[in-house]
């Protein structure tokens, strides 16, 4: 797929004193792309779009570039034990994508140039917790892959954490950029996994990300580069032929793959969920959408942070579980399965 270039680009003023943001400018410059200063990145004006769906498109046109200030991490589980970020938001188009209607209403990539820093809080994370070994998740809060070929970041992050003896590393994307991460001192402390799903949901919710073959493309590229490798089957939805694409879908992983790689890969599993604010956003960026966000087939659930969300069913859920773990267990016998929820 082709990389991701902005229309339009800012930058925070304090950006242009670190290195990467100064690296940034120029590139944006040389490459003719209208850049503006804005005070703060958290508060951009000037991205046009009077409507929501403008609006939402020209918001994934537009890179802000920033420091990231406040890094204190928060506890990131099941995947990790914090997570820290590059970035805030990323130019895929995914209509599911719960991050995007939590960033008001033009959720625009932003990428931080205070990578030192950021590396250096991990540090001192790490070493709090000695001698315990301190896992860190790099994509809550973006796809640092999609932005790689404008920041270098995850190459810096990567070849950090090759020399933590005490801190790992995970990475999760949607997109498949990877060659310049291949000839990294990683030492297995990152492990990378590859976000995948039925050809369906592919190409009706995720647009502007990599397409399946070229997911499948770069994990093996990963694979053979000696990182970790696992996948995330998210989000799960039912439709009526879901069983038979994602049992598509395993077998052409398993197939893509090859038996050597097959023993130490990992699957984490998410099914569907959403907010009734989510869902009232992506009903206005996506008035066509064929998410299914019907509650009366759901079940909500509390939580922690004062509202809940809608569930599949818990027999329903059942049928999902016991459907991938079956699934995948005939398939990939040896594969570890993390989480499911
Ligand atoms: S790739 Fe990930 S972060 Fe980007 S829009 Fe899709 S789900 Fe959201």
């Amino acid at each position: 797929m082709k990389l991701f270039m902005p229309v339009r680009v800012f930058f925070e003023p304090q950006a242009l004193e670190y290195p990467l943001g100064k690296e940034i400018y120029k590139k944006m410059e040389n490459a003719n792309i209208p850049i503006k200063i804005t005070p703060s990145h958290n508060r951009v004006t000037g991205i046009p779009g009077d409507t929501p769906q403008i609006g939402y498109r020209e918001a994934k046109r537009t890179l802000v570039v920033g420091v990231k200030k406040s890094l204190k991490f928060d506890p990131c589980r099941p995947s990790a034990d914090y997570q820290f970020t590059l970035g805030t938001s990323c130019p895929g188009g995914c209509q599911y994508c719960y991050l995007a209607t939590t960033l008001g209403r033009k959720p625009y990539v932003r990428i931080y140039v205070n990578i030192d820093e950021i590396l250096d809080t991990i540090r001192h994370y790490i070493e709090k917790n000695l001698p315990a070994v301190t896992s860190f998740e790099a994509a809550s809060t973006s796809d640092p892959v999609a932005v790689e070929h404008l920041t270098g970041s995850l190459r810096k992050t990567i070849n950090f954490f090759g020399q933590q003896t005490h801190g790992k590393l995970r990475v999760v994307t949607k997109f498949a950029n990877v060659d310049n991460l291949l000839d990294l001192e990683h030492h297995r402390r990152t492990k990378f996994r590859f976000s995948i799903n039925s050809r369906y949901v592919i190409s009706t919710f995720e647009a502007n990300t990599a397409s399946f073959e070229e997911r499948l493309e770069a994990a093996g590229k990963i694979a053979q580069a000696g990182y970790p490798l696992g996948f995330i089957i998210a989000p799960l939805f039912f439709y009526e032929t879901w069983q038979e694409d994602y049992q598509e879908l395993l077998t052409k992983l398993a197939r893509s793959l090859g038996a050597s790689t097959q023993e130490e890969i990992s699957f984490e599993l998410i099914s569907h969920r959403y907010t009734a604010r989510a869902k009232k956003i992506i009903l206005e960026r996506f008035p066509q959408t064929k998410l299914e966000m019907e509650e009366s087939t759901r079940k909500y659930k509390w939580g922690k942070y004062g509202y809940g969300k809608y569930l599949y069913p818990p027999e329903k859920l059942e049928q999902l579980k016991s459907f991938f773990f079956n699934e995948i267990n005939r398939v990939f016998p040896q594969a570890q399965i993390e989480y499911f929820i």
